[in-house]
């Protein structure tokens, strides 16, 4: 089963529609979006950063501690 979110940028000109599958990733975790246009301005190396080609996902990682734990597999 594959869900999906449709979300703005932060800088609101693009739009961005995100799939999570067998990923740990629900539309609560993900704090903030940035499209390749406005994350020119956005450092790396953060580890709650996760970087697609030019776009970038801010996760929380609170959130992300919390799901991992609750969907952690039984196999
Ligand atoms: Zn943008």
């Amino acid at each position: 089963m594959c869900e999906s979110f449709k979300t703005n940028c932060v800088c609101g000109q693009k739009n961005a529609e995100i799939f999570f599958g067998k990923m740990v990733l629900a539309e609560s975790s993900v704090s903030q979006v940035y499209c390749p246009k406005c994350s020119q301005d956005i450092e790396s190396g953060r580890n709650d950063r996760v970087w697609d080609n030019d776009w970038i996902l801010e996760m929380d990682m609170d959130v992300l501690r919390t799901l991992q734990w609750e969907l952690r597999p039984r196999k």
